[in-house]
C-alpha cells in the first residue's frame, strides 16, 4: 500500500512518476504516460 501525494488517497500500487518523483493513484495520473497531475499542471502554465 502507498499513498498517492496529490490526493492522500490509499492504493495498493502507486505508479512513481519519472519526472517529478512523486507517487500517484489512477485517478490522479495516468500510468502509461507516467505523468502525474503535477507535471500535467507544469506543462500547461
Ligand atoms: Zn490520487
Ligand atoms: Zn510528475
Amino acid at each position: 500500500m502507498a499513498e498517492c501525494d496529490i490526493c492522500g488517497r490509499t492504493q495498493e500500487d502507486t505508479p512513481k512518476c519519472t519526472s517529478c518523483g512523486r507517487t500517484f493513484c489512477d485517478r490522479c495520473g495516468d500510468p502509461v504516460e507516467e505523468h502525474c497531475e503535477f507535471c500535467l499542471d507544469d506543462e500547461e502554465a
